[in-house]
């Protein structure tokens, strides 16, 4: 049975009319109603849920990405910014990255999920930090939190995520 990265399939083949791509509009219906709004209404605050679900993403781009660049951050890093940039995710963007003390610091412009999106006073990307965490395990082999610090949502500039590990 098909599994993680897998269950995508071939969409080029199976779409030969309506092709490959589908309108922003589209995901966010899915990531900020369907997603946020509909789990939210079912279990109270699913953001832990929304979060470990986009690790589980991460994980399997991780490693994939792995696979490719082996074992060295710069490589690796880079690898993964023009993933997320190919995938239309956004522009991804390290502001700081402290190894040693376990820290790195990471923007994305032109968040898939937020950005034109209103201030409704709350930070969203739930699973894009989740994500985050999901790649970066791949590559540092523990555990990394990940927490976004600034979002579109919540009328900052950019989404900002922090990961501890
Ligand atoms: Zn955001």
């Amino acid at each position: 049975m098909a599994k993680g990265l897998e269950l995508i399939g071939d969409p080029a083949a199976g779409r030969p009319t309506l092709g490959e791509t589908v309108p922003i509009a589209l995901f966010r219906a899915l990531r900020l109603v369907g997603m946020k709004e509909g789990l939210d209404s079912m279990v109270g605050d699913a953001s832990t849920l929304v979060y470990t679900s986009g690790k589980g993403v991460g994980a399997n781009l991780g490693n994939a990405i792995l696979a490719q660049t082996g074992k060295d951050l710069g490589k690796f890093i880079e690898a993964v910014g023009n993933q997320v940039r190919s995938l239309g995710i956004g522009i991804m963007e390290i502001l700081q990255a402290d190894i040693e003390n376990g820290y790195i610091e990471i923007k994305v412009n032109e968040c898939v999920t937020c950005s034109g999106s209103p201030n409704i006073g709350e930070r969203v990307c739930h699973f894009e930090s989740g994500f985050i965490s999901g790649i970066l395990e791949a590559f540092i082999g523990k555990t990394v939190n990940v927490l976004e610090t600034k979002c579109n949502c919540m009328g900052e500039e950019g989404c900002v995520f922090e990961a501890k590990f």
